[in-house]
C-alpha cells in the first residue's frame, strides 16, 4: 500500500508499526455549525482509506475527537471561541449545541457509509489529562507562562516547521486572519496551551487548573487523546490539509517534547472541496450541507460517488451539473446491477482473482478510486458469469461504500413487484397467515425494500 505521506511530501510505501495493525488517529468536526460537504469529503477519503487498509488485511483501531472547547475563530489563537459564538448565534448552552451537531454529524456519517470510528472522544472530557500533559512541559521547560496563559515555545524545538513545505512568514500571513498578534508570546509561533485571558471573557465553559480557571487551547485535545487511545506511536494521522498548519504542526511539536522521541509515522492530508466562487467554509456561514442535497433530491450516496471519482489530492470545484452527471452514472449503476440476476453459475474463483487484484492495485496505488471504479465498470461490461460478478460487486462495495447490491433503482418492473407482494402480505395477513406475511416483509427488506403500514395503506421505501 503506499499513498502521499505529508512529513516525507512523497508517496511511500505504507509500512505499520505493529505487524498487520494499524493504529490511526483523525481529527474531528468543531462541533459549533452543520458539517458542511466540504468536511465530508475529507472524512469519506479517510473511510477509503481505513477500508482500503481492511481490505488488504489490517486490523485498523481508529480514534477520533469531537472539539467542543477552545477552537478560536483565528488558528493562530486569537479570537472567539467558536463553540461560543455558535452557542450565541443560536441563543444556547455550548454544550447543547455540541450535542446537537455531533448527532447531526454522526447522521451524515451513517448516511454516507462512514465508518464511525471505534473510540470518539469529547473534547471537554480530558481536562484532567491536559493539565497533567501541560504540567509535564512546564517541567521539561517546553512551556512557559505568560499573561496568565500557557503557552508552548515553538524555539526549543529544532525543527518546528518539519511538516509544512512553506517558509514561516507564509505560514504565519495564512493563519493570520484577523491580524492581531499576542504579546504575551515570545517567538510568533508559540502557541497557546492553556488560557486563563482572552480578549472574550464569555467563554462559557472553564476549568480549575493550577494556572487558574480557564479552558484548553485547540491543538492539545488531539495530542493527549491520541496518547491516551492509541499510545506513543502512531501510524496514520489525518486531516484536510488546512490542518497542516498550524494544528498538525502544532500537535506534532507537544506531543514529540512530552513523549521525547518520533510520534506519528505518516500524515493523510485530502485536498478541500470548493465552490466555484472560492473557499467552503463553516465560519463564513456559506456552505452547502449533505441535507441540502437530500432536500434537492440527490441521494447521499451520489455525493459519495462525486467524490470517489476524483483523486483525494486535488482540489475538487463543487458544481450542481458535475453532480446531475454523477446522479445519473449512479443511476444507471445501479440498474445495471439490479438486472444481474442470481442464477445457478459457479463462483469462478481464477476470475475472481484477476478482478481483485485490479481493485486492490488500483486503491494500493496512493487511493486511486477512480481506476477502482474503472475496475468494476469493466467487470459490469465483461461476461463474466453472473454469481461471480455479484460476488465482486459485494467484495468491492466494502471499501466504495456505494450500497451497489442493496440499493434498487424503482422501474415499472420492480415497482409493479413490489405492489403485488403489498398485495400478498395483505391477503396473508388477512386470513391470518402472520408467518407468511413476515416472509414477504423480510424477503423484501432483503432487497433493500422497507414496507411502511400506515392509515392509509402500505408505501414502500428504498434503503439508502
Ligand atoms: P472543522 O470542523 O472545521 O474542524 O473541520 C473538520 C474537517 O474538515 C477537518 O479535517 C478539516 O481539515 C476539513 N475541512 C475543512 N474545510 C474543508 C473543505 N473546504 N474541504 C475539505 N475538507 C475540509
Ligand atoms: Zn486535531
Amino acid at each position: 500500500m503506499r499513498f502521499y505521506n505529508t512529513l516525507s511530501k512523497r508517496i511511500e510505501q505504507f509500512e505499520s508499526i505493529e505487524k498487520k495493525s494499524v493504529k490511526m488517529y483523525t481529527c474531528g468536526p468543531t462541533v459549533y455549525h452543520y458539517a458542511h460537504i466540504g468536511n465530508l469529503r475529507t472524512y469519506i477519503m479517510e473511510d477509503i482509506l481505513e477500508k482500503t487498509l481492511e481490505y488488504i488485511g489490517y486490523k485498523v483501531i481508529r480514534v477520533m475527537n469531537i472539539t467542543d472547547v477552545g477552537h478560536l475563530s483565528s488558528d493562530a489563537d486569537t479570537g472567539e471561541d467558536k463553540m461560543v459564538k455558535g452557542a450565541k448565534r443560536e441563543n444556547k448552552a455550548v454544550l447543547d449545541i455540541a450535542r446537537y451537531y455531533t448527532d447531526k454529524f454522526k447522521e451524515d456519517c451513517d448516511r454516507l457509509n462512514i465508518k464511525w470510528p471505534s473510540v470518539v472522544v469529547n473534547a471537554t472530557s480530558m481536562i484532567d489529562d491536559y493539565i497533567k500533559f501541560i504540567e509535564h512541559l512546564i517541567d521539561t521547560n517546553y512551556a512557559y507562562l505568560s499573561g496568565g496563559n500557557v503557552y508552548f515555545d515553538t524555539s526549543k524545538l529544532e525543527n518546528y516547521y518539519k511538516l509544512t513545505n512553506h517558509s514561516e512568514d507564509s505560514l504565519l500571513e495564512a493563519v493570520r486572519d484577523d491580524v492581531s498578534t499576542d504579546d504575551n508570546k515570545k517567538n510568533k509561533t508559540d502557541f497557546v496551551l492553556w488560557f486563563t485571558k482572552s480578549k472574550f471573557d464569555d467563554q462559557e465553559l472553564k476549568w480549575d487548573s493550577p494556572w487558574g480557571l480557564g479552558y484548553p487551547g485547540w491543538h492539545i485535545e488531539c495530542s493527549v487523546i491520541a496518547l491516551k487511545y492509541l499510545g506513543e506511536y502512531l501510524d496514520i494521522h489525518c486531516g484536510g490539509v488546512d490542518n497542516i498548519f498550524p494544528h498538525h504542526t502544532n500537535e506534532i511539536a507537544q506531543t514529540e517534547s512530552y513523549v521525547g522521541h518520533k510520534w506519528c509515522n505518516y500524515w493523510f492530508h485530502p485536498e478541500h472541496l470548493n465552490t466555484q466562487t472560492g473557499k467552503m467554509s463553516k465560519s463564513s456561514g456559506e456552505f452547502l450541507t449533505l441535507s441540502l442535497l437530500i432536500e434537492k433530491g440527490y441521494s447521499p450516496l451520489v455525493y459519495r460517488l462525486f467524490c470517489l471519482q476524483s483523486h483525494y489530492q486535488k482540489q475538487l470545484v463543487f458544481a450542481y451539473d458535475i453532480l446531475d452527471a454523477t446522479k445519473n452514472t449512479y443511476d444507471k449503476l445501479i440498474k445495471r446491477i439490479n438486472s444481474i440476476k442470481d442464477d445457478d453459475s459457479v463462483l469462478d474463483k481464477e476470475i475472481i482473482d484477476v478482478y481483485q487484484t485490479r481493485f486492490r492495485e488500483a486503491l494500493e496505488n496512493n487511493l486511486n478510486t477512480s481506476n477502482a471504479l474503472t475496475v468494476l465498470y469493466d467487470l459490469l461490461k465483461s461476461d463474466v458469469n453472473n454469481n461471480t460478478k455479484i460476488y465482486l460487486i459485494k467484495d468491492f462495495d466494502q471499501v466504495l461504500g456505494l450500497n451497489l447490491i442493496t440499493n434498487k433503482v424503482i422501474d415499472n418492473e420492480l415497482e409493479k413487484y413490489i405492489l403485488k407482494q403489498i398485495d400478498l402480505r395483505y391477503e396473508a395477513k388477512k386470513n391470518k397467515n402472520y408467518a407468511l406475511a413476515d416472509k414477504i416483509r423480510n424477503d423484501l427488506l432483503d432487497q433493500g425494500i422497507v414496507l411502511k403500514d400506515t392509515r392509509e395503506g402500505t408505501t414502500f421505501d428504498l434503503v439508502k
